[in-house]
């Protein structure tokens, strides 16, 4: 009769037991209902979801944004659940079961959760809340796991993940206790524990048996097992076991039953056990005594029981109940705590079902970048194609950018309209996933660089007008960098140089520009430069074999790091070297035959006259004048009297040597300066004139022929005046003219005296 009584309490403790499991399963079921029906959650952890898809990363930037705004988002619900019930664990997965967010300890996500934790495997198989007593990573407790969706505009549901809500198995005991007025404990198999439970969670080994303490409401059954009073060999049937021991001079009644975890309730392996003592001393007298009041005593007991267990399960209820009042006013704090973090985010998040052009999500912060609000913008065919900048989607139809393909992340640059009129640079960072039904979904998030564009724009068309200047001033410029010996050069320098864009230019190469006529000038220049001389010189270059003239100028500077560098422009003087050699040309040229100027021929018989006096050179010196030329204008014309004095001027050059200077010094006189001829030279030469022009033929007047009168003179050191020989080679020539013309005076020094 005792021993019946003992069993009916031992099974009354094992449906107590299993109730408040039971009760407990389905409240965690609830908690996480109440938390995963929340759309804000569900929008969050969707685009979580999906963007650790996108960025093909737990730890992605966009990823981590969105998993610690979910984080904020139930930040507040999850500390009044583990204020109000010992709530131990909130936990956002994705299919099979891979962490995605652990509001309970949120600096550890993305492991893979498959091999341990079945019900999560489970649940986001079937897609239906699940429940169960499993041991985790970080604890065991009990679990509700339901499945967590997205639903889109259309009413259409997406499957985003699970959420789990669970509760440690102590927090229960303790109820539990109070309740049935024993203590309690769980013990779990070391097996299970092994290998699954990260060590730093681990709970403490008992001593005497293969187990770990999960918890107990009282230190005794250590005790025991320590002191080896009991021994709890691994439970394996589904047995209660009931035994009765004394201890301390007390008896105490031991229930033992098996506790199955998740796993386990479907191989009927248990993961550990539920133990649970009374003091029975008392009792245990009295059955010494006498059964009837053993009887009452037991009738009673088991009256109380049933009395608890509707008393726990109404307890549960009403906690149930607070709960789930408490769970809807945090969801809706929630949702404006959402509200306000996306208001705040830059990036827009959308997606459209492919293929298709019509926006199926718009993130509600998108009013600040497009001017319109996310439902005016959800639904609507074509409204991202129809306020695109034009150009940008010519530029980005011939690039192909609208089809974006499966797998990568793409970026696009483009410009949209905002609802005021004015455009909206975009950096549209997008990716096409696949869902499990085959369909392709583009998401994307997208950001306003409209001032960075505009500073990029602003910086390119400055370096345009410096393009433009530099070619229109002719003007390039140029670095070399002393540490690697290489030159940066602008577009200009190197049309000017004739490098082409591809061409890598060091200064070996620079100096290979150079006229070889220049390149000691430039290399000596350089050096200069390098020792802190100014660096402005002008020099030619070759080009394709054309030479090319250019001003170089160069700063030689130490830059920050101490290293050399030298900064300068180079200038193509081409044309003004032309025209300066136009104007020389001009200045020392007599314009009809080319010959010096009287005015170069002048200051050269003076720089001779100078020599001659310095040295003692000799320097002989002719003037030439036609014979009768007046003649030759009357009968031929004007124009036939400019081509004699043409011709005159080339057929007296080839009788000379490159050092010979002859000027034209009136209309048909001409004066010849003989550097190093003495006078006998002279006389030599100039009879060779007198006979080239008595021969010379013009093709266009064959009739036309003309002689000269010549008249020699010398340079000498006593003249003090420079025009002096001139004068007296003119006297001789007004002898020739004299004495019957076309022949040679020689002027005697001593004719003009001085
Ligand atoms: P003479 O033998 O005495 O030197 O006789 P001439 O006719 O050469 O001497 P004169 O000094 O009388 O005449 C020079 C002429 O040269 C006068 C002028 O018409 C002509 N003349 C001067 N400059 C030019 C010129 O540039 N072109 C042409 N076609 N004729 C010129
Ligand atoms: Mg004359
Ligand atoms: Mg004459």
């Amino acid at each position: 009769m005792f021993e019946q009584q003992l069993n009916s309490q031992a099974e009354t403790t094992r449906r107590s037991f299993t109730v408040a499991l039971q009760e407990q399963e389905s409240q965690m079921q609830l908690l996480a209902s109440f938390v995963a029906a929340d759309p804000e959650v569900q929008e969050l952890f969707n685009y979580g979801a999906r963007m650790m898809k996108v960025e093909a990363d737990s730890t992605g930037d966009e990823t981590e944004r969105l998993r610690l705004a979910l984080f904020r988002e139930v930040a507040a619900s999850w500390q009044q659940m583990q204020a109000s019930h010992d709530l131990r664990q909130l936990h956002f997965h994705i299919p099979p079961a891979t962490s995605f967010l652990r509001v309970h300890a949120p600096e550890k996500y993305g492991d893979d959760l498959s091999p341990i934790r079945q019900i999560i495997v489970d649940a986001n198989r079937i897609r239906k809340p699940l429940s169960g007593f499993e041991i985790g990573r970080i604890y065991s407790g009990i679990r509700g796991v339901v499945p967590v969706w997205y639903t889109r505009q259309d009413g259409t549901q997406d499957y985003i993940g699970s959420l789990e809500a669970g509760i440690a198995l102590g927090t229960m005991l303790n109820d539990l206790s109070d309740l049935i007025g024993g203590e309690l404990a769980v013990m779990l198999n070391s097996a299970r524990v092994e290998g699954v439970v990260w060590d730093n969670y681990k709970p403490a080994m008992a001593s005497g048996c293969k187990c770990y303490f999960e918890s107990a409401t009282s230190p005794l059954l250590a005790e025991w097992l320590h002191a080896g009073v009991i021994d709890l060999k691994p439970i394996e049937s589904d047995k209660t076991e009931v035994s009765t021991f004394a201890y301390d001079q007390r008896r105490y009644m031991l229930v033992r039953i098996p506790l199955y975890d998740y796993v386990g309730k479907q191989n009927g392996q248990p993961a550990g056990s539920v133990i649970s003592w009374h003091d029975i001393t008392g009792a245990w007298s009295e059955h010494q005594q006498g059964i009837a009041q053993l009887e009452w005593m037991l009738f009673g007991s088991y009256i109380l029981i049933q009395m608890l267990l509707l008393l726990l399960l109404h307890r549960l209820r009403n906690l149930m109940q607070r709960r789930i009042d408490r769970a809807t006013s945090d969801a809706q704090k929630a949702n404006l705590q959402l509200l306000a973090v996306l208001k705040d985010s830059p990036v827009v998040t959308y997606s459209v079902t492919l293929p298709g052009t019509t926006t199926d999500y718009m993130s509600p912060n998108c009013h600040e970048l497009t001017g319109y609000a996310a439902d005016e913008i959800v639904g609507i065919e074509n409204w991202w194609v129809d306020n695109l900048h034009p150009q940008d989607y010519q530029r980005m139809q011939e690039d192909d950018q609208f089809n974006v393909p499966l797998g990568d992340v793409q970026r696009r640059r483009y410009r949209l309209r905002h609802r005021s009129g004015r455009w909206v640079w975009i950096e549209d960072r997008c990716r096409v996933v696949e869902l499990d039904d085959g369909r392709q979904i583009l998401h994307g998030a997208l950001v306003d660089i409209s001032a960075q564009q505009n500073a990029e724009s602003a910086l390119a068309a400055s370096e345009r007008t410096l393009r433009r200047a530099q070619a229109i001033g002719h003007v390039g410029s140029w670095e070399y960098h002393f540490a690697d010996r290489m030159m940066t050069l602008s577009s200009e320098a190197r049309r000017i140089m004739g490098l082409p864009d591809d061409v890598e230019a060091d200064y070996a190469l620079f100096i290979s520009c150079v006229h070889p006529d220049d390149r000691d000038q430039v290399e000596n220049a350089w050096h200069a430069g390098m020792n802190g001389d100014k660096y402005d010189i002008e020099h030619r270059l070759l080009v394709h074999g054309e030479e090319r003239w250019v001003r170089t100028v160069a700063d030689f500077q130490h830059d920050d790091s101490g290293v050399l560098l030298a900064t300068g422009m180079i200038q193509d003087i081409t044309p003004q070297k032309i025209r300066e050699q136009e104007l020389h040309r001009l200045a020392t040229r007599d314009m009809l035959t080319g010959l010096a100027s009287r005015r170069h021929f002048m200051q050269r018989l003076e720089q001779e006259h100078g020599r001659v006096k310095r040295f003692g050179s000799v320097c002989g010196l002719l003037m030439i004048d036609l014979d009768h030329f007046k003649q030759v204008n009357d009968k031929f014309g004007h124009a036939a009297g400019d081509e004699v004095l043409r011709s005159f001027a080339r057929v007296a050059s080839q009788q000379l040597r490159q050092i010979d200077i002859l000027g034209r010094i009136g209309g048909e006189e001409f004066a010849l300066l003989l550097p190093g001829t003495d006078e006998e030279g002279s006389c030599i030469l100039a009879e060779r004139i007198r006979v080239a022009v008595e021969l010379m033929l013009l093709d266009e007047y064959p009739d036309i022929h003309v002689t000269a009168s010549i008249g020699v003179s010398t340079l000498t050191a006593e003249d003090q005046a420079t025009d002096a020989p001139l004068l007296r080679a003119d006297k001789a020539v007004y002898q020739a003219k004299s004495e019957g013309r076309n022949r040679i005076c020689v002027a005697a020094a001593s004719l003009v005296p001085n």
